[in-house]
């Protein structure tokens, strides 16, 4: 699978600490680099067959539909699409206007992720979204009308300006709009962003971990009885619509990424990254570079890699596969540990596969993180 990073962004979000830039100055120039690294980098995939092709960033509707189909076009050059290709681009309500989703429409892109966050005049405000409430419904149904059906919206709980009362109503709207995917993470106050700087001078409060883990486990109850399954501690899919771009990740599969910071990794033991500097990235690559570093990940990296992308998913870690790939040593910390665990409650094991219990979920990073091997 190929993730393009489309590193432009019409404003700052106020939680957000990704890689972008809001002056567009550079947009064709970047365009030109990415294609250029495209080329560059072919060889690098070992099944030149994608089963995916994802727009993130940064925010990929700035583009217009040429520059799209234009990437998409560079990309078929070296590679082909598998028959039930998933071709994913995130996209802002604010950009999904009648005339983009009619063109976009016509493109070889089947699947939206709609940074929705919230429904709430008072959430976006507070999150500095470009969008309005009444955009964040609108865009979804506008892109129902062209034919979008496969479609994933992001939402954020958790935020001071909200509670559960307007949360429970979110996840309302959003069941009403019959969305088949959704990403939701909890709001955190990142380094260098505004809201740190709001809570650092005390104009928000903090947002409170105790109202996450009620908005989370509400959310989790009231999906599940509206069909969906919750796939991953984020994700949510009615049948038939999960991320096949985020499910390769999650299984370790091998995927080359392009753009200023994009991460690639090649399904054992390499991974790469591009430097998050929009201008270093266009000069390097118009002089044929490539803007990245590479690390060869040692089997500790390895482990606690596995161990953190497979406990937040139903499908856990396999331990025949872990017993298989790591040594002894790594082993022996391993399963004393998971036995204290599972006597606790917090792990389990079924049909081999090492899970944290669902209601335990909202604890799975620091689940995980007490199974690494330092
Ligand atoms: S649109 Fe997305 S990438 Fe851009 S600032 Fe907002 S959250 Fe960050």
């Amino acid at each position: 699978m190929i993730y393009l990073h489309i590193p432009f962004c019409k404003q700052k979000c106020s939680y957000c600490n990704f890689h972008f830039s809001t002056s567009l100055q550079f947009k064709d120039e970047m365009i030109s680099a990415m294609k250029k690294e495209i080329f560059l980098r072919k060889e690098e995939l070992q099944n030149n067959s994608l089963k995916s092709l994802y727009f993130g960033g940064g925010t990929p509707s700035i583009l217009t539909t040429d520059e799209i189909h234009s990437l998409i076009d560079e990309v078929l050059k070296y590679f082909s699409f598998e028959k039930d290709v998933e071709i994913t681009l995130e996209a802002n309500p604010d950009d999904l206007n009648r005339t983009f989703l009619k063109d976009l429409s016509k493109s070889p892109v089947n699947r939206l992720s709609i940074g929705t966050q919230s429904f709430f005049e008072e959430d976006l405000k507070l999150m500095n979204r470009a969008h309005n409430a009444s955009e964040a419904e609108s865009s979804i149904k506008r892109a129902q009308d062209f034919g979008f059906d496969n479609l994933s919206i992001d939402l954020i709980y958790g935020s001071p300006s909200s509670n559960l009362e307007i949360w429970k109503e979110n996840l309302n709207k959003t069941i009403a709009l019959e969305i088949p995917h959704i990403s939701s993470y909890a709001l955190t106050v990142e380094p260098k962003t505004a809201l740190e700087n709001w809570v650092s001078k005390g104009k928000i409060s903090t947002p409170k971990e105790e109202d996450q883990n009620l908005e989370f486990y509400y959310m989790t109850d009231f999906l599940k009885d509206h069909g969906f399954e919750h796939y991953e501690v984020s994700n949510f899919a009615k049948s038939g619509f999960h991320s096949r771009h985020n499910s390769a990740y999650w299984k370790y599969k091998e995927y080359l990424g392009i753009g200023p910071s994009a991460h690639s990794y090649n399904g054992t033991d390499v991974r790469s990254w591009n430097v998050a500097n929009n201008q270093q990235y266009i000069k390097q690559l118009n002089s044929n570079i490539l803007a990245k570093e590479t690390e060869i990940l040692s089997e500790q990296d390895q482990f606690n890699e596995m161990i953190m992308i497979g406990l937040r998913t139903i499908w856990g870690v396999d331990l025949e596969n872990l017993n298989q790939k790591f040594s002894e040593n790594i082993l022996n910390y391993f399963n004393k540990e998971i036995q204290n665990k599972i006597e606790e409650g917090i792990l389990e094991i079924e049909n081999n596969h090492l899970k944290i219990p669902e209601k335990h979920w909202f604890m799975a990073d620091g689940i995980a993180a007490d199974l690494f091997q330092v």
